[in-house]
């Protein structure tokens, strides 16, 4: 099994693929204060298995697709949105982020989650803009720093990893330059990372081991996603995922 096949059996197990929580859902979506008078276009892009993508069906009048190319991601979306009879309002869609088929000026709100660093902010951003109707929405979650001074370990550490690590400042500045007006931002408490995400994935560590015999690859997957855990509990209050909310100008 290649590591990103291993990934998504390890993510498979875990309500969700990444920091968040229904409380932000709902807070980022009051930020939008959406004219729900029509059904709405949303897409919700790197949607993992769903775990918002289901709350956005339940709370608005819309028509989502949900991207992500991760096919059992997907499997599991639509297997659950079936049983919780919200099928007619998801649509899933394997594709990249980066080649997404929309129609110019489609769309009513883009909403992607902990997913947009596969871009690059810049580059998502930018790329997905002519999708979104005038007046749309972005509401986009992306690894942000708290303050101005992380800690050199954690700073050296996320510029390996994603260099675009910045202060929310900078981040609404690359909005503001890439045609967008931003609307809100906040910072994702601390139980998006530790009681939604860190929890039920570390409830999987052993699992996911014993199912691929601790195979040299499975094993490097967990010591990561330890060593990710362990330094998030170090720096918690040095970064978080920042929820950024714009309207296309
Ligand atoms: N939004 C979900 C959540 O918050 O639970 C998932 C977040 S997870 C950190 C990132 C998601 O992006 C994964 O489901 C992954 O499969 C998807 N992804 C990564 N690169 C992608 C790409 N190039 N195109 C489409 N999806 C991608």
């Amino acid at each position: 099994m290649d590591e990103l096949a291993l990934l998504e059996d390890l993510f498979l197990g875990t309500p969700r693929q990444g920091p968040g929580s229904p409380d932000t859902v709902r807070r980022a979506l009051e930020l939008c204060a959406l004219d729900a008078a029509s059904e709405l276009q949303v897409a919700d892009i790197g949607c993992g298995t769903g775990a918002s993508t289901l709350q956005l069906a339940q709370i608005l009048n819309a028509s989502i697709t949900a991207v992500d190319f991760l096919p059992r991601f997907l499997a599991r979306l639509d297997a659950t949105a079936l049983d919780a009879g919200l099928a007619s309002k998801i649509h899933t869609l394997c594709c990249s982020m980066g080649a997404l088929p929309f129609a110019a000026n489609s769309m009513d709100m883009l909403w992607s989650e902990g997913a947009i660093y596969n871009m690059g902010f810049a580059s998502g951003v930018k790329a997905w803009h002519p999708f979104l109707k005038p007046g749309g929405l972005l509401v986009v979650s992306e690894i942000t720093w708290s303050h101005s001074a992380p800690a050199d370990e954690l700073r050296a550490f996320w510029q390996r990893a994603y260099p675009e690590v910045d202060t929310a400042g900078n981040k609404i500045r690359v909005l503001e330059a890439n045609g967008y007006s931003p609307i809100g931002y906040f910072l994702l408490p601390e139980e998006c990372w530790t009681e939604h995400y860190y929890a039920p994935l570390a409830a999987e560590f052993e699992p996911f081991l014993k199912r691929h015999e601790d195979s040299e690859a499975a094993s490097a997957i967990v010591a990561e996603n330890r060593a990710e855990i362990a330094l998030h509990e170090k720096y918690s209050g040095d970064f978080s995922y920042g929820m950024y909310i714009a309207r296309k100008c």
